[in-house]
């Protein structure tokens, strides 16, 4: 799983990353439709045509997810999967909605999975700061976790999109710079908005270190 740590070029990690994940044969990208996956489907889309694009829905996705959900599907052409948080409440507190719904959800999607794709970033807060282009998931018997915009900042995903013109998330431009379930979203930058006023930082889904 070494070996790409030393490209320093964002563009090159990207789309290097990219192609040792479309190896897989049982590839699944997540998708949560916020700049990120914009990026990440632009590319990956012509290199790994087979790739399962999925998406959790808790319920409880702000309107705007909804209609960026349709615009992604447009612009990129292609089908995305949903796994539904089945039994979640609308809102039960960070404690017990992201754990008990949200992480299941996830383990669905991943089923029979030899690799997935994240939109994680180092900059977007120190419980990432870590975050490798490529990882060992030991928490799913060792499949490869690809994060290739590990080095992206804000900067870089916004100079792509308007270079591409590549639809995005328009809550971004209200200050949004993490975009979650909407009873648990506030605007705010990096991950501030999200779980704001509690320690809370991760849903789950990505283990900190
Ligand atoms: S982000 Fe909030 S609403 Fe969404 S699953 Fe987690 S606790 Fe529940």
């Amino acid at each position: 799983m070494r070996g790409l740590e030393t490209t320093t070029d964002v563009a090159g990690s990207l789309t290097e990353t990219l192609r040792r994940a479309a190896a897989h044969e049982r590839l699944v990208v997540l998708c949560s439709f916020q700049k990120e996956e914009s990026v990440i489907l632009d590319e990956l889309l012509a290199l790994a045509p087979h790739v399962r694009v999925v998406t959790i829905d808790t319920g409880v996705l702000f309107g705007e997810t909804l209609a960026t959900w349709r615009f992604f599907e447009e612009h990129f052409g292609v089908e995305i999967e949903v796994e539904r948080a089945l039994g979640a409440p609308p809102w039960t507190g960070p404690e017990h909605c992201c754990g008990s719904a949200k992480v299941a959800a996830l383990e669905r999607a991943l089923a029979g999975a030899d690799a997935w794709i994240t939109g994680l970033r180092r900059e977007q807060g120190p419980t990432r700061a870590q975050t490798q282009l490529v990882e060992v998931d030991a928490r799913r018997a060792g499949i490869a976790k690809y994060n290739p915009l590990a080095h992206w900042t804000e900067r870089d995903l916004w100079s792509r999109i308007h270079e591409r013109g590549l639809p995005y998330h328009p809550l971004h431009d209200e200050g949004y710079a993490s975009i979650g379930c909407a009873p648990c979203t506030l605007p705010g930058d990096g991950r501030a908005g999200r779980w704001a006023g509690t320690e809370k930082s991760e849903c789950g889904l990505h283990p900190t270190r």
